[in-house]
C-alpha cells in the first residue's frame, strides 16, 4: 500500500473518448491523439489534490484485435505525453474481458476502482467517476460516487454533471473536493 499524505480523493478516469480520441479500439501508437483539453486538464485535477487513475475496458483483447503488449506500449506512450516531469497520471487499471467472460472488472463492474482505492489508501466514498459513456457513469452510480459525463450532447445517463472536456471537469472536481471537505 501507498500512503500518499498530500492526496485525499480518486479521480477514476475512463481513457477512450474522454482521455485520447475514441477511434474504435485505438491501440496502435498512431492511432494515440489526445482529446481537446486533456492535457490541461489532468493538470489541473492533479493539481487539486487528486490520485488519477485511468480505468479502461480493452475488450479488444480478448476479441482477438490487439494483445496486452499492444495495450501496454499505447499506455506507455499515453504516460509520458501526459506525464512530463511530473507525475499526473498515478495508475492504469485495464480490463481485457468481454461481457460474457463475467469478470468482476468490466465496468460498470467496480473491482478496478476497489483495486486503485485499496492501493492508494483512499476510501472509495472520497472519489469521483469521469467518461464518455453510459458504463462509464453506471460504474460511477454502483461505486456510489459522484460522476462526470464528458460530452457535447444532451446525454441523460443519470450522471451528477456533463461538461465538454476534462478542463471543464476539473472546475466541477474542484467544488466538489470542497464541498465535502476532501482537501
Ligand atoms: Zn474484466
Amino acid at each position: 500500500m501507498i500512503n500518499h499524505n498530500k492526496y485525499s480523493f480518486i479521480v477514476f478516469i475512463d481513457r477512450d473518448g474522454t482521455i485520447v480520441e475514441d477511434v474504435g479500439y485505438p491501440h496502435k501508437i498512431s492511432q494515440l491523439e489526445l482529446l481537446p483539453n486533456s492535457k490541461e486538464g489532468l493538470n489541473k485535477i492533479k493539481k487539486s489534490g487528486a490520485v488519477i487513475t485511468i480505468i479502461s475496458n480493452q475488450s479488444g483483447i480478448n476479441r482477438g484485435f490487439f494483445d496486452i503488449e499492444e495495450v501496454n506500449n499505447f499506455n506507455t506512450e499515453l504516460l509520458k505525453r501526459i506525464n512530463d516531469k511530473n507525475k499526473i497520471i498515478d495508475e492504469i487499471y485495464i480490463c481485457p474481458h468481454l461481457e460474457k467472460d463475467q469478470c468482476k472488472c468490466r465496468k460498470p463492474k467496480i473491482l478496478n476502482l476497489i483495486l486503485a482505492a485499496k492501493k492508494f489508501n483512499i476510501p472509495l466514498t472520497k472519489s469521483i467517476m469521469i467518461g464518455d459513456k453510459k458504463s462509464d457513469i453506471q460504474t460511477g452510480i454502483n461505486a456510489k460516487i459522484p460522476t462526470i459525463l464528458i460530452s457535447s450532447k444532451k446525454l441523460n445517463f443519470g450522471q451528477n454533471f456533463t461538461c465538454k472536456n476534462l478542463k471543464d471537469a476539473s472546475i466541477i472536481i474542484n467544488k466538489i473536493a470542497n464541498k465535502n471537505n476532501w482537501k
